[in-house]
């Protein structure tokens, strides 16, 4: 016989007691998600569901969206030479784009366009639904902007 604390006088009651013999409260040595384990499974199940749905929905809505090959070509070209693109390492489980100095003179919507081509490549010819790629200037390592969940944010 295990002894637990009546959730009602506090006094030490049997866990398997139907009723406090100290103060007549029914099932006393029980916990609230003991007495409630039926109610408690169900609103589990019912949030899971829930949030199977809202997943469901996302990935039927979101999809990754292929890239053109010759724009995404011309660009990195563009790029390379013009000393904004220095290296795409996409080995990473979070894709990194090395910036040049040429990032710094370009205007927020270029900014937004070269990055969008920039992970084109990183994620091979696809634009994904879910992207996440951190941008970094190659020589000081600082990161100049960043494509995830808030979409593209640009820090420099
Ligand atoms: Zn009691």
């Amino acid at each position: 016989m295990t002894l637990r604390v009546c959730r009602e006088c506090d006094k030490e009651v049997s866990t398997e007691a139907k009723v406090c013999p100290h103060c007549g409260i029914s099932r006393p040595g029980t916990k609230f998600w003991e007495r409630h384990l039926l109610l408690i499974s169900v609103c589990i199940l019912i949030a899971l569901i829930w949030i199977a749905n809202l997943s469901s929905r996302n990935s039927s809505v979101k999809t990754d969206v292929a890239c053109d090959k010759k724009e995404t070509a011309r660009v990195l070209r563009l790029a390379r030479e013009g000393g904004l693109l220095r290296k795409i390492d996409a080995q990473r489980s979070v894709p990194r784009v090395y910036l040049g100095p040429g990032w710094y003179v370009l205007e927020l919507d270029q900014k937004k366009a070269a990055a969008y081509v920039f992970i084109c490549e990183a994620y091979g010819g696809r634009f994904p639904a879910d992207p996440l790629v951190v941008f970094h200037d190659s020589r000081s390592g600082e990161q100049l902007a960043e494509w995830g969940g808030l979409g593209f944010r640009v820090f420099k």
